[in-house]
């Protein structure tokens, strides 16, 4: 392993920012440093201090006058949607039935399957998103592809194989003793290799049967350290569907708790109508709700009540996701560019730095893997982000009137896109300029 100096400016967040002038929530150095060896970071700080723990004859790689960032997590994805995003006109049921099922029947083919990861991560990596947790198709095949391609980049990504039953055309389902021993073979293929984890991925209550469930239920019981993921009260008429086949439950999330499924490495897409009770479930265990803004508005599903959710009582614990292909962008940016229109929908900001720490240490510590990345903290694993606020004629021009690191980082969210992204590492070795254009 070859070690590295990177040189820029650097910003990582220690917490919450509690205000746009909450300076001690963040660490800024106008010339900073990071030392990186064995794909972690071993120091950062100011840039000479850093160059002298460096000592002589390491190499610096200048990213001056760029930021440099930990690189952005995305809490929900779906790799089979990349052929499906950008469809025309359709509610949550229809988009499943008519666009993402037949779509997603696509990945009986493993090979397949294996393009669609590798362009995925490709995607993901020059939008300068270094985790991601996805949801792979009904296929054991659209998992085992996802992993190989992930494991081949040394990324930490959390993915799991859906698990569905029912309400779906057959080519899509599983049933649920199949749906068990695939996600027991892929856990044990998987998870802890190399950077890999696994997350058990019932994909929601209408399409898995009650014995599904209990399947899944089991799947968590036996396996407490792994992630859970699925979706919860995101559309109307999907609340009033889950009402239906499940009419012993008090509201949605009742299902879920019903069969086990909450805790604090359970992860709900959506979470947009929630009831106070259902709120309280999920604060109590620790449960993550996950918004999706560009999602949300694309589907016509509803606005996710982010401060509101942060400041009630009972909070709740927040990561921000694209889900591509409902959600209709890659880019971690133009979603909370889209987030900050859905909060000041709901009458309230997001101050830039807010967003930032959402984007890395909030969703690290939402997927609780604080401790590996989504900070710039010495002994993480170095996957990092180097941004250019001046990526485009108009964001050079704006930038002319620029003149606090809050305004740039608002900038860089309203304005910028992949094109702002001029570098990203993973686990120290650069990744997107080693893909091919
Ligand atoms: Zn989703």
């Amino acid at each position: 392993m070859t070690s590295k100096l990177l040189r820029g400016r650097t910003l990582s967040f220690l917490r919450w920012p509690e205000a746009i002038d909450d300076h001690s929530a963040w660490r800024y150095e106008e010339d900073g440093g990071l030392l990186i060896d064995g794909g972690k970071i071993i120091a950062a700080g100011p840039y000479a201090e850093v160059a002298r723990k460096a000592g002589a004859g390491i190499g610096t790689i200048d990213h001056r006058p760029h930021l440099i960032l930990p690189g952005f997590l995305d809490a929900h994805v779906h790799v089979p949607q990349m052929q499906i995003i950008a469809s025309y006109g359709a509610e949550l049921l229809d988009w499943l039935n008519k666009y993402t099922f037949p779509e997603e029947s696509k990945f009986q083919n493993a090979q397949h399957g294996r393009r669609i990861a590798r362009l995925f991560l490709d995607e993901m990596l020059r939008q300068g998103t270094t985790t991601v947790v996805a949801y792979c198709s009904v296929h054991k095949s659209s998992a085992e592809a996802f992993f190989a391609e992930s494991h081949e980049r040394n990324m930490l990504n959390i993915a799991g194989k859906v698990m569905m039953d029912r309400n779906a055309p057959e080519g899509v389902l599983d049933t649920p003793q199949a749906g068990y021993d695939d996600s027991k073979a892929l856990i044990a293929e998987w998870h802890g290799k190399g950077r890999q984890l696994y997350a058990i991925t019932p994909r929601f209550a209408i399409t898995s049967s009650p014995k599904q469930m209990e399947m899944a239920g089991a799947l968590c019981r036996e396996h407490p350290d792994l992630h859970m993921q699925t979706h919860l009260s995101e559309n109307h008429a999907e609340i009033a569907f889950t009402q239906e086949l499940y009419p012993w439950s008090r509201d949605y999330t009742d299902v879920y708790e019903h069969y086990g499924l909450l805790g604090r490495k359970s992860l709900f897409g959506h979470c947009i109508h929630l009831s106070e009770r259902e709120a309280d479930a999920l604060s109590q265990s620790g449960s993550v709700a996950v918004f999706c803004p560009t999602s949300n508005l694309f589907l016509g599903s509803g606005l996710f009540d982010y401060q509101r959710y942060r400041r009630r009582e009972k909070p709740l614990r927040i990561a921000a996701a694209t889900d591509v292909g409902g959600g209709t962008n890659y880019s971690m940016l133009r979603t909370m560019d889209e987030g900050y229109k859905v909060i000041a929908l709901n009458g309230e900001k997001l101050n830039p730095f807010q967003s930032f720490w959402q984007l890395t240490r909030g969703n690290a510590e939402a997927l609780s893997v604080a401790d590996k990345v989504g900070t710039l903290d010495e002994g993480t694993d170095a996957d990092i982000v180097v941004l250019d606020a001046r990526a485009t004629p108009a964001m050079r021009l704006r930038m002319e009137t620029v003149e606090t690191l809050a305004e740039e980082l608002f900038l860089l969210q309203t304005l910028g896109d992949d094109r702002a992204v001029r570098e990203v590492y993973v686990a120290g070795r650069p990744a997107k300029s080693a893909i091919a254009a």
